[in-house]
């Protein structure tokens, strides 16, 4: 059954970039009573994840690099849930919510943008040790794990525990994994003067690479330079190599290297959100929703999508796709909503072409890398480039100033380094204190600390320091 009412529906799936900047750009585009836009997503914010690195490191307030969709979508519908499954065929767009029965949205026009999740594989250990990093929740956890563990290696006097609790392992080397992991090395490495024993040189990071160089996304020299500055900073870059194993923490790498790591990093790659498989639309060999120039869906007229989880032609390149990036989301979003409105007025659509700028990549406070049109830089002058771009890309005033006062109190205190992994169990202490109540024995603070000191270790396993 087709769905039809006076006013056309949009139902955007995905407040991500792809998702977001349309709807910021219909708001403007579209004329009163023109159309109604309902936007879908899990959460009620959309992140920018270039910054996730920054905040994970703690130069950025984590809530200043999320915007929330309410706000800045005052003209939109904002629905939170989950898109379980989209169909061409009755239009209708089928949402669990996060609570209460689920709910069919009609549309008239699709957005289809969930964006994509981490690609892994099924090497043994790796679900129940690893973790991503492309949500702000996961930035945070690892901020609050890494300073968990020197917390635990100041303190125990097992040297085992200590040596696990002070080995970082990431696995893939593109741009995300190498600004995740120099972004927290440098955090470490600055955070380690205040735990009692702990010097720079007791870290041990990994950097695993299946193929023979980091950072695709740049030039081999920019590459090769970055590599050399990971070495300097002690840092193990071991290319051609393969995690084959991580059970119960023990990494097994294919060069015969074995050893425990508290903290695995999976940053291997993205591969398109699932919800793609479990819709009608029509997919490539890689599992992305095949969209024509103008950034519709092959065989529609009504539906569009862009992002990672599309496989758009890149009209500079012939027979290739664009890559998956920030940079291709934002302007492909900005061409979807305006061929959307033109489809609704009976316009013309015009093709999506951008030819790829290049790339710039945060290295740890002061140090970056980038190429961007031709142009090498290295250190400080990458690392500002880096920041103004991102700066400039960031959506509303109010969140580049809240950033840009994030980065101007950096610049003149200490980092924090308060581990705070205890926020994702508030009742904790409350469950403790009514269990102690129970048992009706008030035990000495002495003794208090003694009884929780063995689940200490396997917490900041958990990643709950
Ligand atoms: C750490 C990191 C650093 C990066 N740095 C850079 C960089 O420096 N430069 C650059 O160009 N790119 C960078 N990228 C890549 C860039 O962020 C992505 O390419 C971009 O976010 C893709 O936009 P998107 O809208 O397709 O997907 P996303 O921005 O991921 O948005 C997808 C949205 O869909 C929602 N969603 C998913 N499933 C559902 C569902 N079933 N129902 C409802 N909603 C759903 C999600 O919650 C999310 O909000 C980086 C990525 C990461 C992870």
């Amino acid at each position: 059954m087709t769905y039809r009412s006076s006013v056309p529906r949009i139902v955007i799936v995905g407040g991500g970039f792809v998702g977001t900047y349309t709807a910021l750009r219909l708001q403007r585009l579209l004329r009163p009573g023109e159309a109604r836009v309902t936007l879908v997503d899990v959460d009620s914010y959309m992140t920018y994840q270039p910054f996730l690195p920054e905040a994970a490191a703690g130069n950025l307030e984590p809530r200043h690099l999320v915007v929330s969709l309410r706000a800045v979508l005052p003209r939109c519908e904002i629905v939170s849930g989950r898109a379980t499954r989209v169909c061409l065929g009755d239009r209708r767009v089928h949402v669990e919510l996060h609570e209460g029965p689920p709910r069919e949205i009609p549309y008239d026009y699709l957005v289809f943008a969930p964006g994509s999740i981490s690609r892994t594989l099924p090497i043994p250990g790796l679900a129940e040790c690893g973790i991503g990093f492309k949500t702000v929740e996961e930035a945070i956890h690892l901020r609050n794990h890494v300073l968990g563990c020197l917390d635990l290696a100041a303190s125990t006097i097992d040297e085992t525990v200590r040596r696990r609790a002070l080995t970082f392992v990431f696995v893939g080397a593109g741009y995300a994994g190498v600004e995740a992991l120099a972004e927290l090395e440098d955090m470490a490495r600055d955070a380690c003067r205040y735990f009692d024993g702990v010097r720079t040189c007791d870290m041990r990071w990994y950097l695993v690479e299946a193929t023979g160089r980091i950072m695709p996304e740049v030039g081999e020299d920019m590459a090769e330079w970055t590599l050399h500055q990971l070495r300097r900073r002690g840092i193990d870059v071991r290319l051609n190599t393969r995690l084959e194993s991580a059970v119960d923490h023990h990494i097994v790498l294919s060069d015969g290297a074995e050893f425990d790591a508290d903290t695995l990093v999976w940053t291997a790659g993205v591969k398109p959100n699932p919800l793609t498989a479990s819709c009608d639309l029509p997919l490539d060999a890689k599992g992305r929703v095949r969209v024509t120039p103008l950034l519709t869906v092959e065989g529609t007229d009504y539906a569009f999508s862009a992002g990672d989880c599309a496989a758009v032609p890149d009209l500079t390149n012939p027979g290739a796709t664009t890559a998956p990036s920030a940079q291709h989301a934002v302007r492909q979003a900005r061409r979807l909503a305006e061929n959307l409105v033109a489809t609704l007025r009976g316009e013309r659509l015009r093709p999506y072409r951008h030819s790829y700028a290049g790339s710039v990549a945060s290295l740890g406070r002061y140090k970056g890398v980038a190429q961007v049109y031709g142009m090498k830089l290295r250190g400080f002058p990458a690392w500002f480039m880096h920041r103004t771009y991102h700066l400039s890309r960031m959506p509303t005033l109010n969140r580049k100033a809240r950033i840009l006062m994030d980065w101007t109190l950096a610049m003149f205190f200490r980092r924090e380094i308060v581990s705070m992994g205890a926020l994702a169990e508030p009742r904790r202490e409350f469950e403790y204190a009514a269990g102690a109540g129970a048992r009706q024995a008030a035990p000495a603070a002495g003794a208090v600390r003694d009884e929780r000191e063995p689940e200490r270790a396997e917490r900041v396993r958990a990643g709950r320091p």
